[in-house]
């Protein structure tokens, strides 16, 4: 008894301590950024001489110089970019961060989730440095996405902040299942469900787990064995039970989604946004408009994979699917981007190295879209299909300051944004300085 009452004396003294350096806390820092252009993204307009005033990790104030710097507290750092475009952090809406492409194929089942996890740590910091303050991790195995967004917050790692999904749900032989291996090994993905009990099992276990987001195989995939990309996986019964279970506990749905029927079901079922899109049709286009269904096009994968693939330990089946796909999606997404869908950016890096993503750019407007509609998809549309228009994708008071520099005019030519020489998130600077 003696001990316990002595315990619980030593623990109501330490949480005296812990209030009394609360209330001691110092004023966060306050860090003036010199931005010689600043573009406004919504606008695409360039305001000349400005000043992003921050305080601890969000935005105070942004605006001319000469406002703000009378404005600013003694002992104020300055960060000076003055000859330099900057411009929101970006916003990636498909990755893979515990993934490589070095381990695509029969290779990668000899990776362990811990192992994964770790890969994740250099691949967070890598996608960072590339500029991409926000990630969408859309499926990962054995839960190693949330260990690792836990270990960025936590400040274990650098990384970019984490809206991650745990392992995708697929049906038994679909996308993410394991079709590989001879059924006396057993092997069956982390994230198989089917029929609507299972998959309403499936959505809530993975949000119990730490999923900010759900995702799920509507159709079969290009990088898996033994299934057809043209074909919807899950009926529409069990999609919408999927996207009903996850709305209902506040969480939006990404749907993995190559053909056109899978699309479809989708996008009646009320998923917010399809990814890839590879056979998406005429009828899909107008049903996502009428939705506001989110496209995730990831275009530039094919450019690699197609200069890459012999190094990467591709079965045969993968690399006739991907030979068959890749040229078909660009025409259908370029019919897409035309047609005047929703974008947001995405480009499921690990199927490529990480740190590439930008490359995704220059696709997208090859295809079809404004340069600013890119950089738009990239910041303001990311982070409205995040549901995180209230602390990314603007540079604007009361948002997390995270922000890029580029030498140039990103939108006379978006690949400046392949080359980003100052990242700063939540006031901190990762890389430039
Ligand atoms: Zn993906």
């Amino acid at each position: 008894m003696r001990r316990y009452a002595i315990l619980f004396l030593f623990l109501f003294l330490a949480a005296g301590i812990g209030i009394a350096q609360e209330s001691k806390k110092p004023a966060p820092a306050s860090v003036a950024v010199k931005a010689g252009k600043l573009l406004d993204v919504r606008t695409g307009n360039y305001a000349q001489d400005q000043i992003i005033w921050i305080e601890g990790d969000r935005i105070k104030a942004v605006g001319k110089s000469s406002d703000i710097e009378r404005q600013l507290p003694a002992g104020t750092r300055v960060i000076d970019l003055s000859k330099s475009t900057v411009l929101p952090g970006l916003i990636d809406c498909h990755t893979h961060l515990t993934g490589s492409p070095y381990l695509l194929g029969p290779i990668g089942m000899h990776t362990s989730y811990p192992r994964d996890a770790l890969i994740g740590a250099r691949n967070a910091r890598v996608t960072l440095e590339a500029g991409f303050t926000t990630v969408r991790n859309v499926g990962a195995g054995g839960y190693a996405d949330m260990a690792l967004r836990d270990a960025i917050i936590a400040g274990d790692v650098p990384g970019p902040r984490m809206l991650v999904s745990g392992p995708a749900l697929s049906i038994t032989g679909g996308h993410g299942d394991e079709n590989f291996l001879a059924p006396q090994y057993h092997a069956i993905g982390d994230g198989v469900a089917d029929g609507v009990p299972a998959v309403m099992a499936k959505t809530r276990e993975n949000i119990k787990f730490g999923a900010d987001v759900i995702k799920f195989m509507a159709t079969g995939g290009v990088l898996s064995e033994g299934d057809n990309p043209a074909m919807a996986q899950y009926s529409p019964e069990e999609m919408k039970a999927i996207i009903d279970t996850a709305h209902e506990l506040g969480r939006k749905v990404a749907a993995h989604a190559h053909g056109a029927a899978g699309i479809k079901y989708a996008v009646l079922a009320g998923v917010d946004s399809i990814e890839h899109g590879s056979y998406i049709n005429d009828e899909d286009i107008q049903l996502m408009k009428q939705h506001g269904t989110y496209l995730v096009p990831t275009i530039w994968l094919g450019d690699w994979l197609m200069a890459n693939y012999q190094q990467l330990g591709l079965t045969p089946n993968v690399v006739e699917k991907m030979k068959t796909v890749m040229p078909i999606a660009r025409q259908n997404v370029a019919h897409a981007l035309q047609s005047g869908v929703k974008v947001a950016f995405g480009t499921d890096a690990a199927v490529y190295p990480h740190g590439l993503n930008a490359h995704e750019f220059a696709v997208m407007v090859r295809l079809g879209l404004a340069p600013l509609a890119s950089i738009q998809a990239a910041t303001v549309n990311a982070a409205d299909l995040l549901g995180w228009s209230d602390r990314v994708g603007t540079l604007e008071a009361g948002k997390f300051a995270d922000l890029i520099a580029v030498d140039g005019d990103p939108i006379a030519d978006v690949r400046t944004l392949e080359t980003v020489r100052f990242v700063m998130k939540g006031g901190e600077v990762v890389k430039g300085q």
